[in-house]
């Protein structure tokens, strides 16, 4: 169930342009329906809080489950695909806005470029992949945008695991370790991700 809040304001975001998160997560369902609650509990409360989604823009897999969710709420969200995936079956029908790029590395520079956060959930490979490169550019500086890993069911342990090791190796601080926000509850993560947002501004009330 997802509980009312106020509408989230944030950054350069206002009555003319909602507050964006980019939003990573599996084109497939996994076995577990913890998966789905999760998907279905993130898009809920993204739709409440007044934030527009942004993401691979499919409508199969935890993608579908959280955008629909979402846009039965009266949410908004935005698909950006590219050309070789825009098929029917796939892109969901029901989106705010569709983007079409060119390729791959277009869509995923551009699904950062269009975030204020970004949200990951459990995902396979291109989740990971998604994941890596933004965590990956933010140590490097290139952008400050929040970013918050949805650890359901600590289906990410085994990563978070590595990413000890390569700390402890010396291939990785603590700080940049530190740059991405785990917590297994979709509710306190969003309330993270809003309050270093607009901390005066935003008071969630779930
Ligand atoms: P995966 O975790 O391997 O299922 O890949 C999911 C992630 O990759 C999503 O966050 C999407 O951005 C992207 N992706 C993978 N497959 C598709 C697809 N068929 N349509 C749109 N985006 C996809």
């Amino acid at each position: 169930m997802t509980t009312a809040v106020p509408p989230a304001v944030g950054h350069d975001a206002g009555p003319e342009r909602p507050l964006r998160f980019t939003v990573f997560c599996g084109s497939s369902r996994g076995w577990d329906p913890a998966y789905d609650h999760a998907a279905r509990t993130m898009g809920g409360l993204l739709a409440a809080a007044g934030v527009e989604i942004v993401y691979g823009g499919a409508c199969i897999g935890l993608m579908g489950v959280m955008a629909d969710t979402a846009l039965t709420a009266g949410g908004r969200a935005t698909g950006v695909i590219p050309e070789v995936l825009n098929l029917p079956g796939v892109v969901h029908p029901g989106l705010t806005r569709l983007e079409v790029v060119p390729d791959m590395a277009t869509r995923k520079a551009r699904l950062c470029e269009l975030a204020d956060a970004i949200l990951v959930l459990p995902g396979g490979l291109g989740t990971l992949e998604e994941l890596a490169e933004v965590w990956s550019w933010a140590q490097l500086g290139l952008h400050d945008k929040p970013i918050a890993l949805l650890n359901t069911g600590d289906y990410f342990a085994s990563l978070l695991g590595f990413l000890r090791c390569a700390d402890e190796a010396g291939f990785l601080t603590r700080a940049d370790r530190d740059l991405v926000r785990v917590d297994a509850d979709p509710a306190r993560l969003m309330t993270e991700v809003l309050s270093s947002l607009a901390p005066a501004e935003v008071t969630p009330t779930w």
